[in-house]
């Protein structure tokens, strides 16, 4: 399988197609992330909160995989916003690695008003090598601005909630706008959408599963997708996704299912 790359706005290649691993215990973890790198993902998406870094790092070493082919995402906890090096040197001894590829402030979390002091830590470990591409996650256009107005590094991805169900229009626009790749979690609106009767009828006119058609049009609109399984069947499914493409009316018919339908938390509420 050969996973296409989007070009982050500092010439670093991304994988379209990751796996994410939120809600998968760390003993569970190790087995999971092996299947899905057997199965071809390169790119996998893991928190400091999802308390999982070690087994992707178990994995990772298991697979023997070369460091270079990888591309190792995580993210700093909100109650670690005043001490991001620290935190993210822990990330990294505890995913085994020297060096990350993508690092993200997880939420804003404005309450706090620290994802700005946040930014600029981000910016240092960015400068020393130690990562990358540094990027934010959750970010509305107001928290955008805010640290693009810092006038230093403008974040390479946004990673956001966003399915069929919660489309995302305005952040996808202010992204866009500032040369910000947006990437989206949850993109299977966690299995909410896989028998919506528009998704099912597409995948049965072209043979395929209702999660491979909401996987398709979130990639044919060039975004980036980290869809989570802890199923073997599931994870080879999920990045089955590039022998087939859907039509403009299909897009469309996709594109009408907005409905504000969240499956976390507004990221201006977030403050915990
Ligand atoms: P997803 O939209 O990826 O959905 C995962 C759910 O869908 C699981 O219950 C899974 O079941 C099921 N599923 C997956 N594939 C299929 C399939 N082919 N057919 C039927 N059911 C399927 O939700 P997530 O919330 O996990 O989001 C993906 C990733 O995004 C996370 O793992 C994490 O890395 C990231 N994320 C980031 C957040 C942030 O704040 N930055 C917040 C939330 C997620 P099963 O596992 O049982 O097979």
């Amino acid at each position: 399988m050969t996973v296409p790359t989007i070009t982050l706005n500092n010439g670093v290649e991304i994988p379209q197609l990751g796996y994410g691993v939120f809600q998968v215990p760390d003993a569970e973890t190790e087995a999971a992330v092996s299947c899905a790198l057997e199965a071809g993902y390169r790119s996998i998406d893991t928190a400091a909160i999802y308390g999982n870094e070690e087994g992707v790092g178990r994995a990772l070493r298991a697979s023997g995989i070369a460091r270079e082919e990888l591309f190792i995402t995580t993210k700093l906890w909100n109650s670690d916003q005043g001490a991001a090096a620290a935190a993210f040197e822990a990330s990294l001894e505890r995913l085994g690695l020297e060096q990350l590829d993508l690092y993200l402030i997880h939420w804003p979390a404005p309450g706090k008003d620290r994802y700005a002091q946040a930014w600029t830590a981000l910016e240092e470990l960015y400068a020393d090598g130690r990562v990358r591409a540094i990027g934010v996650s959750n970010f509305l256009p107001e928290h955008l601005r805010r640290i693009v107005d810092l006038g230093g590094t403008v974040p390479a991805v946004n990673q956001v909630e966003l399915h069929p169900g919660l489309q995302q229009r305005e952040i996808i626009d202010a992204d866009d706008k500032l040369g910000i790749a947006t990437e989206a979690w949850s993109p299977l609106a966690q299995g909410a959408m896989l028998s919506n009767p528009t998704i099912t009828a597409i995948a049965d006119r072209l043979g395929g599963t209702p999660a491979q058609v909401i996987l398709r049009w979130h990639i044919e609109q060039d975004r980036i997708v980290i869809p989570k399984s802890v199923t073997p069947s599931r994870i080879a499914e999920n990045c089955d996704l590039f022998g087939f493409h859907l039509d403009t009316d299909d897009l469309a018919a996709i594109d009408a299912l907005e409905a504000g339908q969240r499956t976390g938390p507004h990221p201006a509420k977030l403050n915990a």
